[in-house]
């Protein structure tokens, strides 16, 4: 489409003289210009707008630093001076937590408490910031509440914002450089490397002529025998190079869990994904590591290249349509499943063909997010979950379910016992902890909720995107009213042990289907004395020690602090509290693919055992639409 001196000329013949243009360059999807001078933008941003317009892409001005002595390098003492002149102009009330340069971008990096404060009104802080510094800052929201991921993750890129930048230079080129007329893509199929007929591992081949992307790569992390913990890239023998890019829907380990061992074998290419979904999935991949190491069982990757993932993440928000490749544009839209969770649409070719990628969704009430969209451009293909989508799998209404489970808890305390709830750390213990604290509001609570593991950090994480949450928990996390702050709840240390021998409480602990993590350890204390509960409110898969429970089982062989299996009974009181989930049961799943908009050719069902044959057998018959369920290894051609 541009080449260089083309695209020089474009920005050239647009921009006021008086702006002094220096130079442009991609940067990944979007393009970033610099200036000498930046007044001429301040009250007039016309032409920003017609050139975004003319080059269909998000345009990023910078004040460029070449040729002026001293900008880039600063000494000690000329960083102070800047960071005492934005001290002096931004407001106290913004509160501003970090100050620091990112010399690669040309961009000071600002962290704050309230970025709006920042910016100020009509953008006039900002302005005045740029006007008498001579530094573009980039402005990041700081958590409401310390979290140890978000401060490694915006260090970790500070360090490696040069490699970072040529990275995303790099990428831009490529994203740019369309194929010979000829050659333009005439095809697109899919194949089938996890997650199809199954829940865990998701992850699907994308092909046509001329690209692959990989949607979603998660692990499943039931079993550690790698040809059914991981996706079965080998048998397809794809060379790691030739992927264009991995498109993460969300960060539950099921659909990013194995994404860093790509690039421990090399891949050096972007991983697309919402700026949620970016940090809580290095908070889990994390996890999953020290999990992993603990139990004694090698992990299949390192630390190291969980961060390497981080410098090749290009996050995009929601409805921003994004370049993937010359012939293939991504955009990613609400799910409502965890936050950030996105499905991706890919328009591929020029009109060749449309498909949504649900990832994980939920198409009704929760108290975190707004129901998951259905109006797309176009649409010829969806590939949907299934987890729910079993005759039977009809859950209760939401109002039912909070009152059940608040009354168990109450019966549970009253009887002098504790309740356990396994859950996820990302998505279902939010939406439980919401639950509780409103429930607080109402009826004193007489006894502590306990949130073990990663629940707390994730939860702070939250507080970083309230953009991303349902506007009245939006209005709460920035009117420094956090519900995730609330007193009822204690965050577990180093008193696991204190917790367990204590009064009656309410434990919040992953696992969720007790396949791992501090919610195993609970059990253990806690299984042999029938006033304790245990209550399930998330999917329980197959293979996981929650389904045993679920179907009965009484008693377990779990390995004591010796490592030894030791057998126990289980006394504890089991109970499922359905509702809660952040998929979509079978009457929503129906809803979603009855209201799509436009209509799809084709759906095809995965993330689910058996549900899978089952939801494509009623879409069928009710839209009467083609439907599919292909098996693990199948592939499709789409177009
Ligand atoms: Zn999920
Ligand atoms: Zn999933």
């Amino acid at each position: 489409m541009n080449d260089g001196n083309n695209l020089k000329k474009i920005i050239g013949d647009v921009l006021p003289k008086e702006a002094g243009f220096v130079k442009a360059e991609y940067e990944g999807p979007e393009i970033a210009v610099y200036v000498e001078n930046m007044a001429p933008f301040f009250d007039d941003d016309s032409h920003v707008k017609r050139l975004a317009t003319i080059l269909k892409k998000k345009v990023i001005m910078r004040i460029s630093f070449e040729g002026k002595e001293g900008k880039l390098g600063m000494d000690e003492k000329e960083r102070e001076d800047v960071e005492k002149k934005i001290r002096e102009i931004v407001p106290p009330e913004a509160e501003i937590t970090q100050i620091h340069f990112d010399e690669a971008f040309f961009e000071v990096v600002l962290e704050a408490m309230k970025p709006g404060l920042v910016i100020g009104k009509r953008g006039l802080t900002l302005k005045k910031i740029i006007e008498e510094t001579g530094w573009t800052p980039r402005i990041l929201r700081a958590p409401t509440m310390p979290s140890t991921t978000i401060k490694g993750i915006r260090s970790a890129m500070l360090r490696e914002s040069a490699r970072r930048k040529k990275f995303l230079t790099a990428l831009g080129e490529k994203i740019n450089t369309p194929p010979p007329a000829e050659e333009k893509s005439k095809w697109v199929k899919i194949t089938a490397l996890g997650g199809f007929r199954e829940v865990g591992r998701s992850c699907i081949l994308l092909e046509t002529n001329n690209d692959k992307f990989m949607l979603d790569c998660g692990i499943n992390a039931e079993t550690i025998e790698p040809s059914r913990a991981y996706p079965l890239l080998s048998e397809i023998s794809v060379p790691i190079d030739e992927i264009n890019g991995i498109i993460v829907t969300h960060a539950h380990l099921d659909h990013s869990g194995f994404v860093p061992y790509l690039f421990a074998y090399g891949y050096e290419c972007p991983v697309y994904c919402t700026p949620p979904t970016r940090d809580l999935m290095a908070l889990l991949q994390f996890d999953y590591i020290g999990i992993m190491n603990k139990s004694g069982h090698n992990p299949p990757y390192t630390e190291k290249d969980v961060r390497k993932m981080l410098q090749y993440c290009v996050v995009r928000n929601y409805s921003q349509v994004t370049d993937v490749s010359p012939e293939v544009k991504l955009t990613f839209h609400n799910a409502a499943h965890i936050l950030g969770s996105s499905m991706a649409h890919l328009h591929i070719g020029e009109g060749l063909h449309n498909l949504l990628y649900t990832g994980d969704f939920k198409y009704g009430k929760t108290k975190l997010f707004d129901q998951a969209t259905t109006d797309f451009p176009r649409i010829e293909t969806i590939i949907m979950e299934s987890t729910y989508g079993g005759k039977d799998d009809i859950m209760p209404l939401r109002r039912e379910s909070e009152q059940l489970l608040t009354d168990t808890i109450e019966k549970t305390i009253n009887r002098g016992g504790k309740v356990l709830i396994p859950v996820f750390s990302v998505g279902r213990s939010q939406e439980i902890m919401l639950v509780l604290e409103e429930y607080s509001k109402i009826n004193r609570l007489n006894f502590p909720v306990f949130l073990d593991g990663m629940i707390m950090e994730a939860s702070a994480i939250h507080t970083v995107y309230p953009e991303y949450l349902k506007k009245n928990v939006e209005h709460r996390v920035l009117s420094n009213d956090s519900p995730f702050e609330s007193e009822i709840f204690e965050l577990v240390k180093n008193n696991r042990q204190e917790v367990i021998d204590g009064d009656p409480c309410v434990v919040l602990a992953p696992s969720g289907m007790l396949t791992g993590g501090p919610s195993i350890e609970y059990l253990k204390h806690l299984a042999d004395n029938e006033k304790n509960m245990l209550i399930f409110v998330g999917y329980q898969s197959a293979l996981s020690l929650g389904r045993k429970l679920q179907d009965g089982v009484r008693e377990l062989a779990l390995p004591d602090e010796e490592g030894k299996l030791k057998r126990m009974p289980v006394n504890i009181e089991v109970t499922t509290v359905e509702g809660f989930s952040g998929h979509s049961d079978r009457k929503q799943l129906i809803s979603f693919a009855r209201n799509v908009n436009p209509k799809p050719e084709k759906i095809i069902t995965v993330h689910g055992e058996d549900k899978c044959e089952e939801l494509a057998y009623t879409l069928n018959k009710l839209l009467r639409i083609e439907t599919r369920s292909p098996a693990i290894l199948d592939a499709l051609r789409l177009r």
